[in-house]
């Protein structure tokens, strides 16, 4: 995806951004001396362990390990696409993303393209839902007022069959665009029509705002009563999540968010104060889904109907979640009863036994085991050990550790067993083998010299300008040469570039994580000395090399070929360089 962005233009960005400035509006920064501290946004603590560099444009957190780039930042805190983070940036720098030379990749002019349709097309449903009495009536009667209306920029889309394709279709080009958008459908015949229409619209956005699809409910006895926009390049339901804008509205990390099933709930919930609450799209909610919703919210509050999908779709959700589970944030679920939704409960209700509901919400664990239960018949032997066939591939989902002996707990306890009988009725159930996990591997010893320079390198980029190219570094081979001798080419060429530029470069190289991890470790308080310890360490590095070819070759000095005693020739002429040697 990068190639599409000039590598130039992204150099430019990484060194012109203020990393400071941009992790600043997202969280609360304080200087300390050279570098600037903060509670970490990717983990829960209450010292700050999170320092941001700004002059190495990288930021690093000694709790967790998070650590990436400005532009990674935005990827992993808003969590933008590549793409979307070096948007971000380039607007907020007021930079114009430089078209590419070659033609355009595929998609990405076509995003843009899909991204302006579907704001046109939602400028279009707003203005006519002020012109349609019935569909104004529909939503009073649902109890929306006009404020919640124009917060969630509902629309309407007209009884016809060609509104918004007579309004946007003006040459072939864009009725594509508008069949890609998902606004309109291409029959077998080839008769285009406007896909929603006599529906109440509810835009979707991300992160950024922009519309990426519709939701419509249609007004009167119409099929189906919910529609969504299909997938489309910019619309994935698996990862969207309808009121997700809206809730990043709020300034910091929300306390809770609630997740529901439709966008009625979210908007009738945000009217009753209780917010942020996000929908998933007509599927299941996904471990992308949870992922995004960990990190907007301390605890997220699966809030679904009591009927028999609704519990599916909770069951989906608490599967998915299992992977997040016994971590920082807190999982939690609540089934409405059944013949009701959160949008008529609040309404019959109120906000305040509603936020009660909220608050006795059932941990993932008990949820879960509730549910498990519910399955078997506990009084007979066949029901345990159904009982332990149904939680086998659950717990598969979990590492060992503190969070799986408390759900093991929990079930041996339901059984009225030990929980060491438990574990054993488990095994004792065939199930799927789990893949085998690849082991940790760990580096131990003392990190080798072309590591180090690598390193230096990354902490200190315009060293590798100051320093005369190592002679004979090409020639060594040692694991992560050829690194090195790209980093230090990428240093030299671009005297201006930071730590977060040169990893820019490797975000998409199998070396980048390696890069990453480099750049957390300190190196060397003095930028000032970092020119000459680079010096000395790839002088080094070529030293060794040649002492060990040296004693390599003379100890088989009778049985060279023509190569090496040129070879050997060229060493013993050249004065060996001395580790000891200062460079100038
Ligand atoms: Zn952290």
């Amino acid at each position: 995806m990068s190639t599409l962005i000039p590598q130039a233009f992204i150099d430019e960005l990484t060194a012109r951004a203020d990393i400071v400035e941009v992790i600043g509006t997202r969280v609360q920064l304080k200087k300390a001396g050279k570098i600037y501290k903060g509670l970490c946004p990717f983990h829960e603590e209450k010292t700050p362990s999170f320092t941001v560099e700004p002059t190495k444009g990288f930021y690093h957190c000694f709790g967790c390990g998070a650590h990436d780039t400005t532009i990674g930042f935005l990827m992993n805190y808003d969590n933008l696409g590549f793409v979307e983070a070096v948007e971000e940036l380039a607007d907020k720098l007021g930079l114009e993303i430089p078209t590419p030379e070659v033609s355009p990749g595929p998609g990405q002019d076509d995003k843009y393209n899909l991204y302006r349709i579907l704001g046109e097309a939602d400028q279009i449903y707003r203005k006519a839902l002020r012109e349609n009495q019935t569909a104004i009536k529909y939503l009073q009667k649902r109890g929306i007022d006009g404020a919640a209306a124009g917060r969630f920029a509902i629309g309407y889309a007209p009884e016809g069959w060609d509104t918004v394709l007579k309004a946007l279709a003006q040459n072939e080009e864009q009725v594509d665009a508008l069949i890609k958008a998902g606004l309109v459908v291409e029959n077998e015949a080839g008769r285009r029509y406007d896909r929603f229409r006599n529906r109440v619209m509810f835009p979707i956005r991300d992160q950024r705002g922009r519309v990426i699809g519709f939701g419509g409910r249609v007004l009167g006895k119409g099929e189906p009563k919910y529609m969504n926009s299909p997938e489309t390049p910019v619309f994935h339901k698996g990862r969207a999540l309808y009121g997700l804008h809206e809730a990043r509205q709020h300034p910091g990390r929300a306390r809770e968010i609630v997740v529901v099933e439709g966008y009625l709930d979210v908007v009738s919930l945000a009217q009753h104060g209780i917010e942020p609450a996000v929908a998933t799209l007509g599927t299941a909610t996904t471990t992308d889904h949870i992922r995004q919703l960990t990190r907007l919210s301390d605890r997220v509050i699966f809030c679904f109907d009591g009927d028999r999908p609704g519990r599916a779709a909770a069951w989906r959700a608490a599967e998915n979640a299992l992977p997040h589970a016994g971590g920082q944030v807190e999982l939690v679920f609540l089934l409405i009863p059944e013949g009701e939704d959160p949008d008529s409960l609040v309404r019959l209700k109120g906000a305040e036994t509603f936020k009660k509901l909220l608050s006795g919400a059932l941990p993932l664990s008990s949820f879960l085991v509730g549910e498990l239960v519910k399955q078997v018949e506990l009084d007979s032997v066949d029901g345990r050990s159904k009982l332990a066939a149904l939680a086998k591939p659950v717990l598969g989902k979990i590492s060992e550790g503190v969070y799986r002996e408390l759900l093991v707990g929990q079930l041996a306890e339901k059984i009225g067993i030990t929980q060491d009988r438990f574990e054993a009725l488990i095994l004792a159930e065939k199930a799927r083998p789990l893949p085998a996990r690849p082991a940790p591997s760990i580096k131990h010893g003392r990190p080798s010299l072309v590591r180090q320079a690598i390193g230096l390198i990354l902490h200190f980029p315009r060293a590798a300008s100051q320093v005369e190219p190592a002679e004979g570094l090409e020639k060594v081979n040692q694991p992560g040469i050829e690194l090195l001798i790209r980093i230090l080419e990428i240093a030299r060429d671009n005297p201006q570039i930071n730590t977060g530029g040169l990893l820019e470069r490797f975000r998409e190289d199998p070396n980048g994580r390696h890069l990453g991890e480099l750049a957390k470790e300190p190196v060397l308080d003095d930028a000032e000395a970092a020119p000459r310890v680079l010096v000395d360490s790839l002088g080094r590095i070529v030293a060794n090399h040649r002492k060990e070819r040296l004693s390599l070759l003379l100890g088989r000095r009778s049985e060279l070929n023509e190569d090496e005693e040129a070879e050997l020739r060229t060493l013993l002429r050249s004065p060996e360089k001395t580790t000891d040697k200062k460079a100038p």
